[in-house]
């Protein structure tokens, strides 16, 4: 028993890192990179939001039932994208059991020299907010002989994190009038992000991922990401000491040639791009692999189990490497959706 236990951990981290390698896989892991309990698993297992948002006993615990429930082969953790913007300072609205906490207050105004302090970042960063709860859930699924799946934590990307501190709207408004301004800022997420993330590596995740809504073309247009982030995303890439994802929502057709010259292991992307085919096979000619794209605000949410398995059949037949939901699950999602992922992918391979 304690061998085959070995073993599937073995397999599955395996095949999940040879993924990330660009080596390919035998079998598609199922699997999610954005945030995910649902309110069933929290009522099977007994571990609740907002309570599994803040300790980290019950956030290990709901992160592994997305594995012994819902049989997904790659977990994420935490469930919300407020992490590193609770610890530079801005307001949170904890949540409820169906609610993510959220960001409620901006506490960047628009003189960078006179605040730039509060985005100097420095090892400190680690102990603020729940970054710590974070860290120990790491070490908690790492040490869990029974977990057979690989982690990976989640954090906010620079462009979602600069917006949560300056507030959505002068953020993108500045990316237009005030350009120098949103590179000093971007640049100090960035160095946020990249001390974050090297901190969830070393406490025993096997990836992060960079879940960045704002830097989606539907947002902030792909020429501002081009200009004001590529170089910023390149960098954070670069510093990230181990496998690092990339999840930007919407059509991001026309920027996954600029994502795929930043060094990712991995883009995560959603069911609104264009044409999936096309973006695998630009991926995978720079051995970097796709991981996608079930809608979570139509499929997911609302449809039957039969039409889950008809969608990831699609992403399967299409060469998708992780088969995923394509952004985060909201929490009213029924877990028999869930499951019908992994029955897709057992069918699809059999
Ligand atoms: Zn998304």
């Amino acid at each position: 028993m304690g061998n085959s236990i070995t073993q599937e951990k073995d397999v599955l981290r395996k095949r999940f890192n040879d993924i990330l390698k660009g080596k390919g896989t035998d079998i598609p892991p199922v699997g999610t990179v954005t945030t995910s309990p649902v309110l069933e698993l929290m009522d099977i297992i007994g571990a609740e939001r907002p309570e599994a948002d803040r300790v980290p006993e019950k956030m290990a615990q709901l992160t592994s039932s997305l594995h012994s429930v819902s049989k997904f082969e790659i977990i994420r953790f935490p469930f919300d994208v407020t992490v590193l913007a609770e610890a530079l300072g801005c307001g949170i609205d904890p949540g409820t059991k169906a609610r993510t906490p959220a960001v409620v207050s901006h506490p960047f105004k628009d003189r960078f020299k006179e605040q730039a302090d509060m985005l100097d970042v420095h090892e400190e960063l680690l102990d603020k907010g729940r970054i710590p709860v974070v860290l120990r859930t790491c070490e908690i699924l790492r040490e869990n002989k029974e977990l057979n799946a690989p982690i990976v934590a989640g954090i906010e990307g620079p462009a979602d994190l600069a917006a949560s501190i300056c507030g959505i709207k002068p953020f993108l408004k500045w990316t237009i009038k005030k350009p120098e301004l949103v590179t000093a800022i971007v640049n100090r997420c960035v160095d946020a992000c990249i001390l974050y993330a090297n901190a969830c590596l070393d406490h025993g995740a096997d990836a992060v991922v960079i879940a960045d809504a704002t830097s989606s073309p539907d947002m902030m247009g792909p020429d501002a990401f081009r200009k004001l982030m590529k170089n910023e995303y390149s960098r954070l890439a670069d510093s990230i000491q181990g496998n690092c994802i990339s999840h930007i929502c919407g059509r991001t057709d026309n920027i996954i040639p600029d994502l795929l010259d930043c060094g990712f292991n991995a883009l995560s992307i959603e069911e609104n791009v264009g044409d999936l085919r096309h973006i695998i096979a630009q991926a995978h000619e720079e051995n970097i692999a796709v991981i996608g794209n079930i809608s979570t605000s139509d499929t997911l949410i609302n449809k039957s189990a039969a039409e889950v398995k008809s969608e990831a059949r699609k992403c399967l037949e299409s060469g998708i490497d992780i088969l995923a939901p394509g952004c985060g699950i909201a929490p009213e999602t029924p877990l028999r959706n869930l499951l019908a992922m992994a029955e897709a992918r057992d069918e699809y391979i059999s």
